[in-house]
């Protein structure tokens, strides 16, 4: 059965520069999907691209984007705009940024109902009252008149959820929707996600921060330069990453370990994507990294079932015992 978004062999170019290259994932109604990677690792553009939403000196060149088998690759601007909110939608890290600060919050919620549904003031103002109401917003009465700069950050992420929610799209992309939030919001923002999933919708969030991805997704792309490095199942992937990156990520990742471990960077920085280093792009920064490494780009392969690796030495990385992969 065809998944209600498929995306595959997506590649973005700006210009020369490819930024995505080859990438595939797949998410179904009542489905959460992590895509994670440092930034710069094209996690962003993979998902803008299929909100028809890249910066303009960006450009889908190859691969496929199927939305309820409908291809959206082929749709003009018009109906890409009538499609996001109705059945895509997307929220940010910062939604201060997103939200018009001289508004009311029911004001700017409402305009979704009146301007998408023709709905007139009033009833469009029930309408965002209920909308806020149902992200767990307290007294959303009163606080539909109050503006953006009054509200906590947590409040206004579930603002824009709401607004985001309004026409109950089947599709959410969550870009890094937590980044900005203190540990004990973030944790709610990721329940109401997760419920607003098991109610049916299709999530695709997409963070830096493993911990997230624990709590909110069932399976997740790993990304690195632009490539998908490592997929598989949430449960799989931090029981025995396939991939050196997933590894670091995770020793990185405070909350994705048990609190006596020490937490540890990975070594170097993210590739420039303009001259990206040869053979592996994960090279310069790999602990595992062998001679064939350096001049050999390693292949996504499935190294089990439902899960891939872009590893030349992904079943030794499985297997691999954690006190021996700090030799670099
Ligand atoms: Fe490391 Fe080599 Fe695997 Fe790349 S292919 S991740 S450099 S071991
Ligand atoms: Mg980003």
């Amino acid at each position: 059965m065809n998944k209600l978004l498929e995306v595959s062999d997506l590649a973005v170019a700006f210009g020369d520069v490819s930024a995505v290259r080859g990438v595939s994932f797949a998410v179904e109604a009542g489905e959460s999907l992590a895509i994670v990677g440092e930034s710069g690792s094209g996690k962003s553009l993979s998902s803008l691209a299929v909100l028809g939403l890249l910066p303009p000196q960006a450009r889908v060149t190859a691969g496929s984007i199927r939305f309820d088998g409908r291809d959206l690759l082929s749709r003009t601007d018009d109906e890409l705009r009538r499609l996001r909110g109705e059945e895509l939608a997307i929220i940010f890290q910062d939604p201060l940024s997103a939200l018009n600060p001289s508004l009311t919050v029911g004001y700017q919620i409402g305009e979704v109902f009146r301007r998408r549904r023709g709905l007139g003031r009033a009833e469009a103002r029930q309408k965002a009252i209920e909308a806020m109401t149902e992200v767990g917003i307290p007294d959303a009465a009163a606080r539909a008149g109050n503006y953006p700069h009054e509200f906590s950050g947590g409040m206004r992420q579930r603002v824009m959820i709401a607004m985001a929610m309004a026409l109950q799209p089947r599709l959410l992309i969550a870009d890094e929707p937590t980044t900005a939030l203190d540990v004990t919001v973030q944790a709610q923002i990721l329940r109401l996600l997760r419920q607003r999933q098991e109610a049916g919708l299709a999530l695709i969030i997409i963070s830096h921060d493993l911990g997230v991805v624990a709590r909110t997704a069932q399976s997740v792309v790993v990304m690195y330069a632009g490539r998908a490095v490592e997929s598989g199942t949430v449960a799989d992937l931090f029981s025995a990453p396939a991939h050196p990156y997933t590894r670091g990520l995770m020793a990185a990742s405070p909350s994705a370990r048990d609190a006596e471990r020490t937490v540890r960077p990975i070594d170097g920085y993210p590739p420039d994507i303009t001259s990206p280093p040869s053979g592996c792009a994960f090279h310069p920064r790999c602990p595992f990294a062998q001679e064939r490494c350096r001049t050999e780009e390693p292949a996504l392969r499935t190294v089990s079932p439902g899960r891939t690796s872009a590893c030349h030495f992904a079943e030794e990385v499985v297997t691999h015992d954690e006190s021996l992969a700090t030799r670099a």
